[in-house]
């Protein structure tokens, strides 16, 4: 489904990624892992053209794209089957759940508002919110605002969805609630590529990892086999300090 090669990335002189090459088959759900600073975050951004990778190509769906060159037009067409979920949820303040999840199905895919409505609230109950329609960001706990920001992912009916470690601002008791969501998502089929501290979640929810290191991915493994023989020192450290 999508074939990255080549993937650079710098901020002025700092390479920042170092040429990575990934691919994710359709129904994968891949850990990203990796020590801060290793440069997961801007791997995402670069994926979602959110930054604009000094070279590199992306296969999505057959179709390829030079990742310098890549014109508006390109982007919003792969954005169409895509969808990202931020560390920090990024809801509408001023806006109900409902209306959180329906505004860019009204706006950018033109779907009529009963269309947006029956779609957003199909997103929500999935979500386990359907109490929540009419709820502010506000009036939500922060594990509730991220399955909202999780249940617009969903409405679009993306083809993939990159999560940026999506439950690192949540308190440690509302973790659970998100980490389920996306387990559910998982277990039904859903493309999904994830930068993640979870180690709960990479073990058992994912079945490949990538792990990050300097700019470059040093190894992608089964999750089996990435959590029951590490090799790498640097890895082995890595497990144990997060296991
Ligand atoms: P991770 O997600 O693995 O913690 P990041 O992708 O956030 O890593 O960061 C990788 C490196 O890129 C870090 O050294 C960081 O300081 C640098 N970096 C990230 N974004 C920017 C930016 N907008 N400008 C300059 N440097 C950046």
């Amino acid at each position: 489904m999508l074939e990255i090669k080549d993937l650079h990335k710098s901020f002025g002189s700092h390479e920042v990624l170092k040429g990575l090459d990934l691919s994710v088959q359709q129904g994968d759900v891949v850990a990203v892992l990796g020590p801060s600073g290793s440069g997961k975050t801007t791997l995402l951004r670069c994926l979602n053209f959110l930054e604009t990778a000094q070279s590199g190509t992306m296969n999505f769906d057959g179709d390829l794209f030079n990742l310098k060159y890549i014109t508006k037009k390109e982007i919003a067409s792969v954005r169409k089957k895509t969808a990202f979920v931020f560390q920090n949820y990024n809801l509408f303040r001023n806006k109900t759940a409902l209306q959180n999840v329906t505004e860019g199905l009204i706006i950018a895919r033109k779907l009529s508002k009963k269309e947006a409505l029956e779609k957003g609230m199909y997103a929500l109950d999935k979500v386990g919110l359907s109490a929540k329609y009419d709820a502010y960001p506000h009036q939500l706990s922060g594990g509730q605002q991220q399955r909202v920001a999780i249940a617009r992912a969903l409405a679009s009916d993306p083809e993939i969805i990159y999560f940026d470690e999506p439950t690192s601002a949540l308190d440690p008791t509302l973790i659970g609630e998100v980490l389920s969501v996306m387990r559910k998502l998982a277990e039904e089929g859903m493309t999904m590529l994830v930068v993640t501290h979870e180690m709960n979640f990479a073990r058992n929810v994912s079945n490949k990892v990538i792990f990050m290191m300097d700019g470059e991915i040093i190894e992608t493994k089964t999750a089996k086999d990435f959590f029951n023989n590490p090799e790498q020192a640097c890895i082995k450290t890595f497990l144990r300090t997060y296991l």
